[in-house]
């Protein structure tokens, strides 16, 4: 057996996150983090749960009974959504407009269900009409789609358009929020979305661990009402409504700090006023795109679907993107990201999310790109 390893005292470095995600952390949260543990029985933590739910209805622009955090990271809330959603011999409708239609696609198989798509290229929207046409072709049971495309930097617009194709079809809807929750206008039922997942680690500025995710009565009953359990224990939320749910029974042990730290991240969107909130983020990314511009470089995405809280840039002709954003890191302690998959080598990922949306940290990744492509 080997010795026990010498492994010294933990001292990351200190970066300024302006990447695809997670962003910085607002020091009240990483506070919240520090404090005492209790029990996920305690009552005084039953409360709390209770608390968290009304903070994410507020944030989700619901008033969901079943809205909840999924232990876990986005994924996992991506799972508990489309794994329950999507019964065996369903067809589920998935965008190819990005890398995470992709996953969507991936989960909806591994669930048993049966995927179409609709296309449109990386970089832009989905179409009212191509989502219509893909309706009539496939008649799908349930339709996805990503509100803000982490990997294209695109806002998907007419959101009330696209839920009411699907209804008029009675099929559901399922909608990523990871990288709109919190940062970018998201009215889950306005807008007749049937159930909603995010992240905590994107505009809520909130380490991983703690998921968001909504669904209204016409979800929740297809859920309770399938004739097979869903795939994973898990993630079952037949399952998980005892513990959310009005009997708060034993599921799993809940991970108490990150249940802590969305509570705090979340009072402060309470605090700041979610449309406020939406303003500043739109406000901060706005002066980093006139930032990029006045550099003599172009956004990926158009005004009409940009997405704030994550800002495509094209990588100027003649510039190694991967030089770039290792000159940020090593010489600037900044985080931002490169391309995927068709955008590969072709734009930069800067997000402006949460405490990272602020003049701070605008203003030094404006003058640290200036400085590195200078
Ligand atoms: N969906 C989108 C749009 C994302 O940006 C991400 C993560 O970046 C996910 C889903 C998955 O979330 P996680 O990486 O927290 O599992």
């Amino acid at each position: 057996m080997q010795d026990a390893p010498q492994v010294g005292e933990l001292t990351p470095p200190n970066r300024t996150l302006m990447g695809p995600g997670p962003s910085d952390v607002n020091p009240r949260v990483l506070r919240a983090m520090s404090t005492p543990l209790v029990g996920h029985l305690d009552p005084s933590f039953i409360e709390i749960m209770n608390e968290v739910q009304d903070l994410l209805r507020y944030t989700f622009r619901t008033d969901n009974k079943w809205t909840i955090p999924v232990s876990g990271t986005g994924s996992a809330a991506m799972e508990a959504a489309i794994g329950n959603v999507v019964e065996p011999g369903d067809t589920m409708l998935v965008p190819t407009n990005g890398y995470f239609g992709g996953r969507m696609a991936e989960m909806a198989r591994r669930a048993g269900g049966e995927v179409v798509e609709v296309d449109a290229p990386w970089g832009e929207p989905l179409s009212p009409s191509a989502v219509a046409d893909a309706f009539d072709e496939h008649q799908p049971d349930v339709f996805g789609f990503v509100h803000a495309e982490t990997s294209t930097g695109v806002r998907q617009p007419n959101v009330s358009e696209l839920t009411g194709i699907a209804h008029e079809h009675d099929a559901l809807v399922v909608a990523d929020s990871v990288t709109s929750i919190g940062g970018v206008e998201l009215r889950v039922d306005e807008w007749g979305i049937d159930v909603a997942y995010a992240g905590p680690q994107k505009c809520l500025s909130c380490p991983p661990g703690a998921s968001p995710l909504t669904l209204n009565d016409d979800a929740m009953d297809k859920v309770l009402s399938r004739e097979e359990p869903a795939r994973s224990w898990y993630l079952d939320l037949s399952l998980l409504e005892g513990y959310w749910g009005d009997e708060r029974a034993y599921h799993h042990t809940a991970p108490i700090t990150n249940v802590y730290a969305l509570r705090e991240a979340l009072r402060l969107v309470a605090e700041e006023g979610i449309a406020s909130r939406w303003k500043r983020h739109e406000r901060m990314a706005g002066a980093l795109k006139a930032g990029v511009k006045a550099m003599g470089m172009e956004m990926n995405a158009p005004d009409e679907y940009w997405l704030p809280s994550l800002n495509a840039v094209r990588v100027p002709a003649g510039v190694d993107d991967g030089t770039v954003i290792s000159r940020l890191l090593d010489e600037y302690d900044l985080e931002i990201a490169g391309g995927l998959g068709d955008l590969s080598g072709e734009i930069f990922r800067i997000g402006c999310m949460g405490h990272s949306a602020r003049p701070k940290n605008v203003t030094y990744l404006v003058n640290a790109l200036g400085s590195v492509l200078a």
